[in-house]
């Protein structure tokens, strides 16, 4: 089916004016979520199209120089919104040197047919070619925002290359924009799928980035950024399922901060603060990259070490017990020590071990720590099913 191809630039330029409002509406609340600046790249597309519908009843200048220039603001514009949703540092002079070279390119060429064609063809396809690197440079694989972006400027490339085919073969003149025919029709049609992919996804993206965001937030503790105490308690049912799946060790360790009551009356809440993040902080660098520590309380540290047999976890965590010891938190010009109590539980868990059972055997060793006078470490008995019960001090 061929189409008239200014009917086709007006409905795209319409639908995409409807677009461009809409987000920049709404952009307006949340200059954070990008939305204002697809909007602004909606616009220029929709702006461009409407240049294109003029064809032939306007002069070349504007049809054709202005509103090339204007879409590759557009794709500018979704450029830049990679990086803004993504927060990095806009690379702005990157992104919009293909316009200014567009806009150069057209001043001189205006009066030409197949160079023009030619040089605006490919500043577009550069234009698209950069989107597709960023979105692969920058964008994380596991999203679906990626997948449109990649689609929609991939076509994109394949529409522009249709054009450049089109040109060297002879046929520019079939190629102008107030000429209907099924090349144009095609050529325009990837056009219109093109710019809604690419907006689409740059919204979705931005709508995975806060999702992201929110998840983030809803599994980290405030205070220290580690994770709080849902989290561990759900990363502890996965590792403790693994661990029995495996019939590999497990070692579930809690660690408390020794009279910490003390230091707030001492030193102030703020300086509370300050070692609960100095610790957590502490902790956390010296564990393996498989290792889990959560904020189980105020004071109070979980922290869970797949694959460590009984020994090896009571060497790694009394060797942290003992270098926070030497490592005092700062605040301000003052240097605050700060000890720790431990108790593990380790080893293989049977059927009837639960988080529960393993979070009291800890804490019970834990206890023990605390009634022989605290910064030390106590092991509690092997799991059922391992042989001695009996309690084993270190
Ligand atoms: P023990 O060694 O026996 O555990 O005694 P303790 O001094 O640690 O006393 P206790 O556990 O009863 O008190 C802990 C205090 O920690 C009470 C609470 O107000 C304080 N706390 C809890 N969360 C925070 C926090 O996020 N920041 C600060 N600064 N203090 C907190
Ligand atoms: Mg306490």
């Amino acid at each position: 089916m061929i189409a008239h191809t200014p009917t086709l630039f007006a409905c795209v330029a319409l639908v995409a004016t409807i677009m461009a409002f809409c987000l920049i509406l709404v952009g307006q609340f949340n200059r954070g979520d990008s939305l204002l600046t697809i909007g602004f790249g909606l616009l220029a597309h929709a702006l461009a199209y409407v240049g294109y519908t003029f064809y032939g009843h306007a002069p070349l200048w504007f049809t054709y120089g202005v509103a090339n220039t204007l879409l590759a603001v557009a794709l500018a514009f979704y450029g830049a919104s990679v990086f803004r949703i993504v927060e990095l540092p806009v690379a702005w002079w990157r992104a919009f040197a293909p316009a200014v070279l567009m806009a150069v390119l057209m001043a001189s060429l205006i009066d030409t047919l197949e160079p023009r064609m030619l040089a605006a063809t490919f500043v577009l396809m550069l234009q698209c070619a950069l989107i597709i690197y960023w979105t692969l440079r920058y964008i994380p694989a596991q999203g679906r925002a990626r997948l449109l972006l990649i689609i929609g400027s991939s076509i994109s490339l394949i529409g522009l290359g249709m054009r450049v085919v089109a040109v060297f073969g002879g046929g520019a003149a079939e190629m102008r924009y107030d000429v209907s025919n099924l090349k144009q029709t095609i050529s325009v049609s990837i056009g219109t799928f093109t710019a809604m992919m690419i907006s689409l996804g740059l919204v979705l993206l931005s709508k995975e980035r806060s999702e992201s965001r929110f998840q983030y937030l809803a599994l980290r503790d405030v205070l220290t950024g580690i994770l709080n105490r849902r989290a561990i308690l759900e990363q502890f049912a996965t590792e403790l399922e693994r661990a029995r799946r495996d019939g590999s060790s497990l070692a579930v360790a809690m660690v408390v901060i020794d009279h910490f009551k003390q230091i707030n009356d001492v030193h102030g809440h703020l300086a509370g603060d300050e070692v609960i993040v100095h610790c957590a902080a502490h902790l956390s660098q010296r564990l393996r990259q498989s290792d889990s520590i959560g904020r189980y309380g105020g004071e109070e540290f979980l922290l869970l070490l797949p694959g460590t047999s009984p020994e090896g976890a009571v060497a790694v965590l009394d060797e942290l017990r003992a270098s926070l010891a030497d490592t005092p938190a700062g605040y301000g010009a003052s240097s605050i020590a700060a000890r720790i109590s431990i108790g593990v539980c380790c080893g293989v868990p049977g059927a009837c071990d639960t988080t529960a059972s393993l979070l009291a055997r800890a804490d019970a060793a834990l206890y023990e720590a605390k009634g022989m006078g605290r910064n030390t470490l106590r092991l509690a008995p092997p799991l059922s099913g391992e042989g001695d019960a009996s309690f084993s001090p270190v």
